[in-house]
């Protein structure tokens, strides 16, 4: 059994999303002049949508909560504040999974408050039903399990945090510093329950030596936890 219950999502897996996604938006007649992404985790999906529904005006706006995979912030916070007078407009935000459902209810309150459009509906690729305060409006995927969805565009990022907790939470338990390159791919299938693959593993290795949390030894071909 994985420690973090994880699913590794394909880009095929969200191009198939989005169509459906799109074809829930369509049949409701919903017809938005504008979409608006949530920076970051909305934009594939925004940009997808906009051809399946055939928008052209695309925007985004920052709201984030969580900072690190799996971990989430207290509250969302809006980064970038910004207004456009969007009277008269039809506009649907974007993102691309409603978990607690802080960051996608900040960006839609925010926008139907400060940039007065006609209306303001919100969609997501999946909703986490059971732990969600916001239910989107249309949404395709209903998630009745917590899980991470490990999305295409955060693979990096995802896999060199997921390196370091493994390390680190290992490191507190055992007292285990020193790992060889296939100790951390095995623990990080095993963690995880997904494989990357090697390419990420490196990059993700060469982040954590750059960023002075593991250092990584020529003569021993091992990676070491700086503690
Ligand atoms: P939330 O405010 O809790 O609804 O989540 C904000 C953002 O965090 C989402 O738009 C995702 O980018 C990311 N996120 C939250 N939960 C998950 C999850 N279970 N799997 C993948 N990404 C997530």
């Amino acid at each position: 059994m994985p420690r973090v219950k994880t699913k590794l999502v394909s880009w095929e897996e969200i191009v198939d999303w989005s169509m459906h996604l799109a074809d829930i938006i369509i049949r409701d007649n919903y017809r938005p002049d504008l979409l608006v992404a949530v920076s970051r985790g909305g934009f594939v999906p925004a940009r997808l949508l906009c051809d399946f529904l055939g928008v052209e005006n695309l925007m985004s706006i920052q709201s984030q909560h969580w900072t690190e995979a799996a971990k989430a912030e207290e509250r969302a916070i809006l980064k970038f504040p910004y207004n456009i007078d969007a009277s008269g407009l039809r506009i649907l935000v974007v993102d691309d999974i409603v978990d607690t459902g802080e960051t996608l209810a900040l960006a839609r309150n925010y926008i139907r408050d400060h940039w007065r459009p006609l209306e303001a509906k919100t969609a997501a690729l999946q909703w986490i039903s059971p732990v969600a305060k916001f239910k989107p409006d249309y949404y395709y995927i209903e998630v009745k399990e917590w899980i991470w969805f490990q999305y295409p565009w955060t693979r990096l990022e995802d896999t060199y945090q997921f390196i370091k907790r493994m390390l680190t939470e290992t490191y507190k338990e055992t007292g285990k510093t020193e790992w060889t390159y296939e100790e951390i791919v095995g623990g990080f299938r095993e963690w995880y329950g997904i494989d990357v693959g090697d390419e990420y593993y490196k990059r993700a290795l060469k982040v954590l030596v750059e960023k002075g949390i593991i250092t990584y030894s020529e003569n021993t071909k091992k990676y070491k936890i700086v503690v």
